[in-house]
């Protein structure tokens, strides 16, 4: 079918202001993923009713759909072609509910999760889950791609954070899981099918969420350590500190560190140091959280752990301390664009990993740089490479990248940003060919004709 004749099919169900193609479409910005729009046709429904009609009217004619967030999907998961729809849930953007006492809000899944901080900020509550992305991703794309971000140690995953779901499902069926209570065993739990299912299952129209209190205080440090050995013991020692009062622990390598901190101008730290840390905790009770995080900061120093360290002193300090940590994109500012990775390993694996790595880049791809950062208390490494090789270059880094993580056991070739199109040929890595099978009848379940985001995750549909 031609475009014009797809855009008239679909106007007819939800109107031609809905329907953007042409110039309207060139000028968007596909995000992360520069195939978003090579359909050449977003449809922007504004009700699940809508989305219902969609899928049943794109099932009728054979037209796959695209489901579209906010675009910042890192694995090419947006990405359509010619004879298929992308669908965007932007216009389904309402903060639908939110019940403090409950402990839980309800919104549409174009909501962006900025707004959703904004909304549940004033009833001293949260969602749990917070990504650098905030500002664009979108909640159904946060559920879809099952996000995990700089909180995951203390609160988890997205998965761990969704209590409902409202999914439309390939045939156009409304699925009704938007589920509100911390306990419900009724049968099979089929939300988790959707989350983490990255759009090949159905499109997600509405994400009910838990909410934790924030807490009273928030303490961070930057910290940098004379080895990995001694971050590790950094780790630990927060562990048993702050129980769950601990929120993230991250990491950088001097490569990444540097780069960034020379980029925004402020190192913050005086001392090269072997290792870089952040470590964010929170304070419910009684204690302020700066000062425990400054004794704690002692104690590593006295012990050798710690070889230079800042507390934050205000909350303009804590941002400039995140910046040096989420501002990943001036490797592709300074760099040219870059191949990002998201491995998840053993904790006790990661230096050697990362030390495997580095040696194969440098002695194989030379002209490159890498750059390795990450949720190390989640054992979830991001290994930026650039500037991006030459196509047939590509296949030679991933291998470098996936292929040193067979030197170890219980690893993953995506710990949190999905598989979509960029790693499918690596997805046996991580899993079993009989879990294989079993995620393709799932999919031969719910979507028999692969009419929800085909090619995506799976291969042989
Ligand atoms: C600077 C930066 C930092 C990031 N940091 C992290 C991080 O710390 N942790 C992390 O996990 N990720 C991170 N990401 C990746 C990304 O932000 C997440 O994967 C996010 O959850 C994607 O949400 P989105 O709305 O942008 O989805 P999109 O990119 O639009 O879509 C992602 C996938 O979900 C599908 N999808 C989108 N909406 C729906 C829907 N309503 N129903 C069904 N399927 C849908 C799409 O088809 C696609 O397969 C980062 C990205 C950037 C750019």
């Amino acid at each position: 079918m031609q475009v014009t004749d797809i855009c008239d099919l679909f106007a007819g169900c939800i109107g031609v202001e809905n329907v953007v193609s042409g110039e309207r479409l060139a000028l968007r910005n596909p995000g992360y993923c520069e195939d978003s729009f090579v359909s050449g046709v977003l449809l922007t429904p504004i009700s699940t009713e809508q989305v219902s009609q969609i899928c049943k009217l794109a099932q009728a004619h054979q037209i796959p759909i695209v489901p579209h967030g906010g675009l910042t999907g890192l694995v090419q998961g947006t990405a359509s072609k010619p004879g298929q729809v992308a669908l965007s849930l932007e216009n389904m953007n309402s903060v639908r509910e939110v019940d403090p006492i409950q402990g839980m809000i309800v919104a549409d899944a174009g909501v962006v999760l900025q707004q959703v901080i904004d909304a549940t900020e004033p009833h001293g509550m949260h969602v749990g889950v917070d990504l650098p992305s905030r500002g664009s991703l979108t909640l159904g794309g946060m559920a879809s791609t099952n996000a995990g971000g700089i909180q995951a140690l203390r609160y988890g995953m997205a998965r761990d954070n969704i209590l409902g779901l409202e999914v439309v499902l390939p045939d156009g069926t409304v699925l009704d899981l938007t589920n509100r209570l911390v306990k419900n065993n009724a049968g099979y739990d089929l939300k988790q099918l959707f989350i983490g299912a990255e759009g090949t299952l159905g499109i997600i129209t509405k994400v009910v969420m838990r909410l934790h209190s924030k807490p009273a205080g928030i303490g961070t440090a930057l910290i940098g350590c004379p080895s990995a050995d001694a971050l590790f013991d950094v780790l630990l020692s927060a562990k048993q500190s702050f129980g769950g009062g601990l929120i993230s622990f991250e990491a950088m390598w001097p490569d990444y560190f540097n780069l960034t901190t020379g980029h925004l101008g402020n190192r913050l730290l005086e001392t090269e140091c072997a290792i870089y840390g952040i470590i964010e905790i929170g304070q419910w009770g009684a204690g302020d959280a700066q000062e425990l995080l400054t004794e704690f900061l002692a104690d590593g120093f006295e012990r050798g752990t710690i070889a230079d360290g800042v507390v934050a002193q205000s909350d303009t300090q804590r941002q400039a301390i995140w910046q040096i940590r989420e501002d990943s994109d001036i490797v592709d500012t300074a760099h040219g664009p870059s191949l990002s990775y998201d491995v998840g390993l053993l904790l006790r694996d990661i230096p050697d990993y990362v030390a495997r790595i580095k040696s194969r880049l440098s002695a194989e791809c030379p002209e490159m740089e890498s750059f390795v950062f990450g949720h190390l208390g989640d054992g979830n490494l991001h290994v930026m490479v650039g500037p991006a090789p030459a196509p047939g270059q590509h296949a030679t880094v991933d291998n470098i990248i996936y292929g040193a993580l067979e030197a170890f056991h219980h690893t993953t070739v995506s710990a949190e940003h999905g598989i979509g199109l960029e790693k499918k040929s690596h997805l046996s890595q991580s899993r079993s060919p009989e879990a294989i099978s079993t995620m393709l009848e799932i999919k031969k379940a719910l979507d028999p004709s692969n009419m929800a985001n085909p090619g995506k995750i799976l291969s042989g549909q």
